[in-house]
C-alpha cells in the first residue's frame, strides 16, 4: 500500500501548484517540533466544496488564535481549494488546507518563522462504512479529557489539540470500537476524536455547549436543519450519566457527516426517527 506522500496529482504549496510527491517540508520545520500548525477539513460533493467560506474563515481564525498570520487572502485560499479539487479531478472527496510555521527559526519562540500554507485534496467517499451508518457506531469512553480553555487554544483547529484525539481514537479501535467519547475538564460530555455529539431527550435535540472544543460547521448546519423540522434544539452542559435517558445519539462532522451511535460504553441508543430524518436532510442539503 502506498502512503499519502506517494500519489499522482498536484498540491497547492506556498502559492503554486506542485507535483504531489514534491510537496515536502524540512525536518527542522517549527510546526513539527512545537505543534505550530492549524488546518481545515472540507468535503466536496459533486465537485463543489460544501461551506467553503465558513471553513476558510475558521482556518484564518485558528491561525490568529495561535498568533500567526496566513500570508494569503481568504480569496486566494478559497481559489487554491477549488483548484486542487478541479486539477485532481475530485468529485466526492476531502480537502485539507494547512498553515504552519517553517524552519526559518528553531526554538520555542516563533519570531522569525515564516507562515507556510498548503492545500491538498483526495477522494474520500465515506468516513465510516455503510454498516456503521445503518446500524450505528460503537463508542467507548476516552481516558483523555478536552483541556480547559486556559490550558490550550481550544477554539482553534490546531494540530496540537489532536494529540489526545489520536490517542483516544487509537485506543478505541484497538479495543474494537469505532471511536471514543471525550469529556471536558469538568467532566461534562464534550465530543469524539473528530466530531460533535448530539442526543435526543424526549424528542428534543440536546448538544454540549462548545465552550472548550470545536463548534463544528456541521454541528451548526444540523442544528438549523433540526429547527427547520420543528425540533427543539438545546445547547447545554450534559453529564455523562444523563445519557442513560437519551433515546438516540449521533455525531456530526465534515468527514463523519451525520452518523448514528448505537452505544457509548454502558449506554445504548436506537437508530431512531430524529437521526434518520437529519441524515436524510443533511444528505439532501450537501448534494443540492
Ligand atoms: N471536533 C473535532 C475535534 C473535529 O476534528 C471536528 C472535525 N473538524 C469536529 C468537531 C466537527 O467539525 P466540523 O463539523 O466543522 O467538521
Amino acid at each position: 500500500m502506498t502512503g499519502f506522500e506517494d500519489r499522482d496529482g498536484v498540491i497547492w504549496l506556498d502559492g503554486k501548484m506542485v507535483p504531489w510527491r514534491e510537496a515536502r517540508v524540512h525536518v527542522l520545520t517549527h510546526a513539527l517540533h512545537y505543534g505550530s500548525s492549524v488546518f481545515e477539513g472540507e468535503r466536496a460533493y459533486n465537485g463543489r466544496i460544501f461551506k467553503l467560506r465558513e471553513h476558510t474563515a475558521r482556518l484564518f481564525k485558528s491561525a490568529e488564535l495561535l498568533g500567526f498570520t496566513i500570508p494569503y487572502s481568504t480569496a486566494e485560499i478559497e481559489e487554491a481549494c477549488k483548484a486542487v479539487v478541479k486539477e485532481n479531478k475530485i468529485s466526492n472527496g476531502y480537502i485539507r488546507p494547512l498553515a504552519w510555521l517553517g524552519p526559518e527559526t528553531m526554538g520555542v519562540a516563533t519570531k522569525g518563522a515564516k507562515v507556510h500554507a498548503a492545500v491538498a485534496a483526495w477522494d474520500w467517499p465515506s468516513y465510516y462504512g455503510k454498516e456503521a451508518r445503518e446500524q450505528g457506531l460503537r463508542l467507548t469512553h476516552s481516558k483523555w479529557a478536552r483541556p480547559a480553555p486556559n490550558t490550550a487554544p481550544t477554539a482553534s483547529k490546531a494540530a496540537g489539540l489532536y494529540m489526545i484525539a489520536s490517542l483516544s481514537k487509537d485506543m478505541a479501535e484497538r479495543d474494537g470500537f469505532n471511536d471514543a467519547m471525550m469529556l471536558d475538564w469538568r467532566g461534562y460530555v464534550a465530543e469524539t476524536s473528530s466530531a460533535n455529539l448530539f442526543f435526543v431527550f424526549n424528542g428534543e435535540l440536546h448538544t454540549p455547549t462548545p465552550d472548550c472544543f470545536l463548534d463544528g460547521i456541521t454541528r451548526r448546519t444540523v442544528m438549523d436543519l433540526a429547527r427547520k423540522r420543528g425540533i427543539t434544539v438545546i445547547e447545554r452542559h450534559i453529564k455523562p450519566e444523563e445519557l442513560a435517558r437519551a433515546s438516540e445519539a449521533f455525531l456530526t462532522g465534515t468527514a463523519a457527516e451525520v452518523t448514528p451511535i448505537r452505544e457509548i460504553g454502558e449506554y445504548k441508543f436506537a437508530v431512531g426517527p430524529v437521526v434518520k430524518q437529519l441524515m436524510a436532510d443533511y444528505h439532501e442539503l450537501v448534494n443540492s
